[in-house]
C-alpha cells in the first residue's frame, strides 16, 4: 500500500532537509496531519516569506531584508576590520556577544575537495572586490571553523589576500578543534577574537 500523493509528497520534502531521513520525514508529515489548520498556515506562509522576503547582502553575502545589510549601512561601525566566516548562523552568534563592532564576510561554507567545493563556489571573490574598493579595511579575522576544511580556507585566504598588505588574523583556539562557532559561548568567542594571531 502507498501513502495517499498529498502525504508521500510531503514526506518527499521533508526529507530534502538536512539531518532527516525517510523515517523523521514520515513522522513528520504524519504529525503535521494533526497540526490545527492555523498552525500549518503560519508555518506555510514562514517558508514562503523567507524565499520571498530575504536575499544575500550584495557586500557581505549575509542574508539580509534589504540591500546592503543593517551591517553593512552602520557607519558607526569599526571600517577597518572584517571577520569573514562560513556563514550567517555565525554572525548572528557573533553578534549575540555585544563586543565585536566590525563588518563581517559571508563564505557560504568552506573549502572542501571531498564535496567539490572551490574557490569559486564561495563568497571570495567579492570580498577582493570589497578590499580593493573599500581601503579602510585593514585587517581580515579569519573566523572558520577549527576543522580541517576551515583551516585550510584560512590558508588559502592567508596566501590569497597577504600580498595586498591586508592583515590576516584568525581566532585563537580557544575554541576546541571542531567545535562549531554557532554553538561556542560568549566568552569564549571574545576570548577567541582577543587572542588572534596573525596567518
Ligand atoms: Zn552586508
Amino acid at each position: 500500500m502507498q501513502y495517499p500523493e498529498p502525504i508521500a509528497k510531503l514526506i518527499d520534502s521533508y526529507m530534502h532537509l538536512p539531518g532527516i531521513g525517510e523515517k523523521t520525514a514520515t513522522r513528520l508529515a504524519f504529525y503535521t496531519i494533526n497540526l490545527p489548520q492555523a498552525d500549518v498556515d503560519q508555518f506555510a506562509a514562514a517558508l514562503q516569506a523567507v524565499k520571498r522576503n530575504l536575499k544575500y547582502c550584495s557586500i557581505c553575502g549575509n542574508v539580509t531584508e534589504d540591500d546592503p545589510c543593517q551591517i553593512c549601512r552602520d557607519q558607526s561601525r569599526d571600517q577597518s576590520k572584517v571577520i569573514v566566516v562560513e556563514d550567517s548562523k555565525d554572525v548572528m552568534s557573533l553578534e549575540r556577544m555585544n563586543e565585536y563592532h566590525g563588518l563581517y564576510h559571508v563564505l557560504h561554507g568552506v573549502l572542501s575537495p571531498m564535496e567539490g567545493k572551490g574557490p569559486d563556489d564561495l563568497n571570495i571573490t567579492a570580498l577582493v572586490k570589497r578590499l580593493q574598493t573599500h581601503p579602510t579595511i585593514t585587517e581580515v579575522i579569519v573566523a572558520t571553523n577549527a576543522t580541517p576544511e576551515g583551516e585550510a580556507t584560512a590558508m588559502y585566504l592567508s596566501r590569497l589576500l597577504k600580498p595586498a598588505g591586508i592583515k590576516i588574523t584568525r581566532l585563537a583556539h580557544g575554541l576546541a578543534v571542531g567545535s562549531d562557532i554557532e554553538y561556542a559561548d560568549e566568552m569564549t568567542l571574545y576570548k577567541a577574537i582577543e587572542g588572534r594571531q596573525e596567518i
